[in-house]
């Protein structure tokens, strides 16, 4: 079985983890496949080299990182399977993910592909019917072998043509962890992520600023929303401005950095310099405001913001001299802070 090559799909959950490794305790070469999206893993961009050695040393998996953002936001604006409790189009994104994998079977000289469900494990996504579904969708249903319950399904061609042993493969169903557990220790893996989490689109504060968009009262609209927009939900202080601006305000540091870091032309950015406070961005203000009128007094709304957020002067909210950056205009305003009752039903 030596010269047998698979792709697995890898979330870098426990599940996934075991997969891969059930199939590579045959001497089956396994290339790890981690999609990223804003969505899920995107921190791992920063440093991918550290990630791969992260997985290699902990697991022994050969793990490659792609980037499927711009096209996976194109499968969000209109998911077929439709959406999950929150924002998680769980069974387009698994047909998504597997479509690719499976197109770069022939680049990896890979035969089958590999993935961590287990039947059962989910009341939606991992439902029998609803495997088959992601199947059929993806085009997937001969080439698909899920190790950890392979042995409640179908065979597969990998089984049937003899590039892997089905006996064993694994029986595994149903919410229970004990089993993963155990198999974990078998191959010596103590330190696992916590099932669960890592997806922001099953997150209930963004999956609420989505559905913002996907009602049309929100400046962004489905069809052009960006990694970027995205990027942005996900940072700091939001708020939705009566004239319909859209403010992102950092935090704290790391967040000012990474707003100053995203913003694209067009965005204009409101800071304060004479004492800590937050740097802002009043997104695509170039291009949705109907006129001057109302552009200017969403500036004016954020300028208060800024003050407001600033570092209190004995204890209280105080006025500073705000700093506007338009493109290459810079100019500097004073203005009181905002009252918490003004702003409080911009908030999102
Ligand atoms: S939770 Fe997120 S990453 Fe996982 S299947 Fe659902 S949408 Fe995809």
């Amino acid at each position: 079985m030596s010269n047998v090559t698979a792709l697995s799909l890898f979330s870098g959950g426990l599940d996934s983890i075991l997969a891969t490794r059930v199939v590579m305790k045959q001497g089956i070469d396994v290339t790890a496949v981690k999609f990223i999206t804003p969505f899920f893993g995107y921190d791992i961009l920063r440093d991918t080299f550290a990630y791969q050695d992260e997985i290699r040393t902990k697991y022994g998996i050969e793990v490659i990182v792609v980037d499927i953002s711009d096209d996976y936001l194109q499968m969000l604006r209109s998911p077929s399977h439709g959406f999950g409790r929150y924002f998680n189009p769980c069974i387009d994104c698994k047909i998504f993910m597997l479509e690719r994998a499976r197109a770069m079977l022939e680049q990896y000289g890979a035969s089958f592909l590999i993935t961590g469900e287990v039947l059962g494990q989910r009341p939606m996504s991992q439902r029998r019917d609803t495997l088959n579904v992601i199947e059929r969708d993806s085009a997937t249903r001969s080439l698909l072998l899920r190790p950890l319950s392979a042995k409640l399904m179908k065979e597969t061609e990998a089984e049937l043509n003899g590039l892997i042993d089905r006996d064993q493969l694994l029986d595994f169903s149903g919410r229970g962890r004990s089993r993963q557990i155990a198999l974990a220790k078998e191959f010596g893996i103590t330190d696992f992520p916590a099932p669960a989490g890592g997806c922001i689109l099953a997150d209930p504060i963004l999956s609420g600023r989505i559905s913002l968009v996907y009602d049309g009262s929100f400046p962004v609209t489905q069809d052009t929303m960006s990694v970027v927009d995205i990027r942005l939900m996900l940072i700091g202080r939001q708020f939705l401005l009566p004239h319909g601006g859209w403010l992102i305000l950092g935090r704290d540091e790391k967040e000012n950095d990474q707003i100053e870091e995203l913003q694209e032309a067009g965005d204009v950015k409101v800071l304060i310099e004479e004492r800590p406070g937050p740097v802002a961005l009043l997104r695509r203000a170039g291009k949705i405001y109907a006129d001057e009128g109302a552009r200017s007094r969403d500036l004016d709304y954020a300028m208060g913001l800024i003050t407001r957020y600033a570092k209190k002067v004995d204890g209280k909210p105080f006025g500073g001299n705000v700093v506007i950056v338009d493109a290459d205009d810079r100019k500097e305003i004073y203005r009181e802070p905002l009252g918490d009752d003004v702003f409080k039903s911009w908030t999102i």
